[in-house]
């Protein structure tokens, strides 16, 4: 029997292991495990070398409870270890850089959680003694016994393992007695051990018998040795992805599709990321990317490792370069993982690309629903969003789609304005916007349908990506104001005119919450409609954005505000104005030449300030009296009504009171 102290040469290594990594302290399981199955695994390798002749036998680790011991076991039938191995692999921490680690970060503990494998040590976080018994593989060895409670001091002796492997027992600690109850060990394995390389047996199966559930001859086996992503694309159908994706989404729905990852330069990497459906806006969850080392379960707390965008994604990424004993705020500074995650973006996004160029008819069937991750990843990841412009797909309201470059060859010729600014145009739902979409098809013009959750933001990128585009929603103005193609017709009547003919019509606007409505008179054509409500593109957009985002507010707050174009061209409107200005041009001409006369004194300079004051107190009086008289007018004049509640319903804006009134009236003009 020799002892000794164990090779770290800051005072004491295990006061650290136990404070600092208290919150983690279930990971001393997959740490233990790991080596066993790292054991078992080296063995494989020097058999296939020739290093080892023996029988390799049913390669295991068997994971026990002793409860009336305290004790917990790992035990593995791997390569073993001699004295020297003891001496070399265990006794000496400074060996795997603990020591220099120690020296060095003393002071910050906490980079210690993030950078450094405590592998074997962690064993300490929950235990009082750890006991190590092990024969090594080579010939002639003897077995070894190995134990430490937890001070720098060690025994080692010989020991009685008859078999080649090595069984490493805790004693586990008063304050960790969780670590004895068996369901709680079977979660740790399944939540670390599941895809591991070798069976990892943790009791019996059970059975239901006589009433009661008892244990079977068979050995529970926790994991399955060879899961999906470790196996070659090529011998795996379809069943069988979605099979896994349900092993890892027992509720979900089957995948869209999934992209098999298989790296090996510049860095190993394995994994499946499956495009789940997303049916509605906040179906977006997080953490649904599993994270494998060596198909050791890492974490699945994502953020920073993955491109942001897949975390609306699903599956496991599995890289022996992403280091095991992280936390996550070192996984998110780490190069390598930075790199890590730039590739994966690359690869789907030449995933995806592919699919596009193999089947387009297929990529453009589920367009639909991989839409929401492809804008996703353009908004938030500028390299995918220049690769994705190649395969990103424009969906017109007949249900066609375009890349960007054909669309822009689509719509050059004919919706090209007069100052050389192509208009794209929009509509976020066809029925509602319905006799817009009617009106720029008549020119010719094609729309795009924009209603997924994040168009609003996609179009201002769009907006940025193009050059010389501008991108209007359908309804934000009349068709030849959007794309003005030559200087619009002017409006054929006097001033006077158009100050009744816009009051008569702004007079009979019925009250809306929140809604503010301005008149506006255009020439639009005689095949037009009288009258048009749009609403300004730019205010529109800025009210969505402030709605999905806090802190916008002030755009938030503020009124609707809508135009009421009237088209004067048309016939109807055409009798209207005729009609108002033969009955009160009249009685609104001698207002008006007042109200002339008086704004001409107020801008001489002979009057003095009081004076101003009542002649415009006098203005505003006449003002008034026109404006009465219009209105008056007005409201014996069904039609008017009629032209505005028409323009409403079209626009969805007629409501409630307004809808009803304007059915009674409808059925009392028939
Ligand atoms: P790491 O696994 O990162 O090397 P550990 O602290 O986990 O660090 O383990 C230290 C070393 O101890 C291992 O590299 C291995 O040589 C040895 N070792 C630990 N557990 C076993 C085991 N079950 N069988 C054989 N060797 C082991
Ligand atoms: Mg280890």
């Amino acid at each position: 029997m020799k002892s000794g102290k164990i090779g770290v040469t800051t005072e004491n290594i295990f006061p650290v292991i136990k404070k600092f990594l208290y919150s983690d302290h279930e990971i001393f399981l997959r740490e233990l495990v790991s080596n066993a199955i790292d054991a078992t695994q080296k063995l494989k390798t020097l058999t296939s070398v020739g290093e080892f002749k023996g029988e390799l036998g049913d390669l295991r680790v068997t994971i026990s409870v002793d409860k009336e011991k305290g004790t917990l076991t790992v035990s593995d039938n791997g390569v073993g270890m001699d004295s020297d191995d003891i001496e070399k692999y265990i006794n000496q921490i400074a060996f795997s850089g603990a020591e220099e680690f120690l020296t060095k970060y003393k002071d910050s503990a906490n980079s210690i959680i993030g950078h450094f494998g405590l592998g074997f040590y962690s064993a300490f976080m929950v235990s009082k003694n750890v006991e190590i018994n092990t024969l090594s593989y080579k010939d002639g060895s003897k077995p070894v016994r190995w134990s430490c409670d937890g001070s720098p001091e060690y025994v080692i002796e010989e020991g009685s393992r008859e078999e080649r492997g090595t069984d490493v027992i805790l004693y586990i600690d008063d304050d960790s007695k969780e670590f004895l109850e068996s369901t709680r060990i079977e979660t740790l394995l399944k939540k670390y051990c599941r895809f591991l390389p070798i069976p990892v047996i943790f009791g019996k199966e059970q059975e239901w018998k006589d009433g009661k559930y008892i244990d079977t001859e068979r050995d529970k086996i926790i994991n399955s040795v060879e899961p999906l992503w470790s196996r070659k694309p090529s011998e795996l159908k379809d069943e069988d992805y979605i099979k896994f994706y349900h092993e890892l989404n027992p509720v979900n729905e089957d995948p869209m599709f999934w992209i098999h990852l298989n790296v090996d330069y510049p860095f190993t990497l394995t994994g499946i990321l499956y495009f789940p459906k997303i049916k509605s806006n906040i179906d977006i969850q997080k953490n649904r990317i599993q994270l494998y080392c060596n198909q050791v379960f890492v974490t699945d707390q994502v953020e920073g490792v993955v491109p942001e965008f897949m975390m609306l994604m699903q599956g496991v990424i599995d890289s022996p370069d992403i280091p095991l004993n992280v936390s996550r705020s070192y996984l998110q500074a780490d190069g390598q993982v930075k790199k890590i995650s730039s590739y994966i973006s690359k690869k789907v996004s030449e995933r995806l690309d592919k699919m596009f160029k193999n089947n387009r008819s297929d990529f453009q069937q589920k367009w639909d629903d991989i839409k929401l991750f492809i804008e996703y990843g353009m908004l938030s990841d500028e390299k995918f969003c220049d690769s994705a412009m190649k395969y990103a797909l424009l969906k017109d309201v007949d249900g066609n789609y375009f890349t960007f470059d054909e669309y822009l060859s689509l719509v050059k010729s004919c919706q090209t304005d007069k100052d050389g600014n192509i208009v794209y145009l929009y509509s976020t739902n066809e029925e509602d916007q319905y006799s817009y979409i009617e009106s720029a098809r008549n020119r010719g013009y094609n729309i795009l349908l924009m209603d997924g959750q994040l168009d609003n933001h996609f179009i201002g990128l769009l907006e940025h990506k193009l050059d010389k585009t501008r991108i209007v929603r359908v309804d934000s103005d009349i068709i030849d104001r959007l794309i003005v193609k030559e200087d619009i017709k002017k409006v054929e009547l006097t001033t006077i005119q158009k100050d009744i003919v816009s009051f008569l019509f702004k007079s009979q606007i019925p009250t809306i919450d929140n809604v503010e409505f301005v008149v506006n008179l255009d020439s639009l054509g005689s095949t037009e409609l009288p009258a048009i409500i749009t609403q300004n593109e730019f205010m529109r957009r800025m009210k969505e954005m402030s709605a999905m985002q806090p802190g916008l507010n002030f755009y938030g707050e503020m009124p609707d505000s809508f135009v009421l174009t009237i088209n004067t061209a048309n016939e109807t409107v055409k009798t209207i104005v005729s009609e108002v200005c033969k009955s009160i041009e009249d009685k609104i001409l001698p207002i008006i030449n007042e109200i002339d006369e008086i704004n001409k004194k107020i801008s001489s300079t002979e009057v003095s300030e009081d004076e101003k004051s009542t002649l415009k107190t006098k203005v505003s009086e006449l003002k008034v009296n026109e404006e009465s008289i219009i209105s008056d007018y007005a409201k014996t004049q069904d039609i008017v009504k009629q032209i505005i509640d028409l323009s409403l319903l079209q626009s969805n804006l007629l409501r409630g009171e307004n809808l009803g009134k304007f059915i009674r009236r409808s059925y009392s003009m028939m």
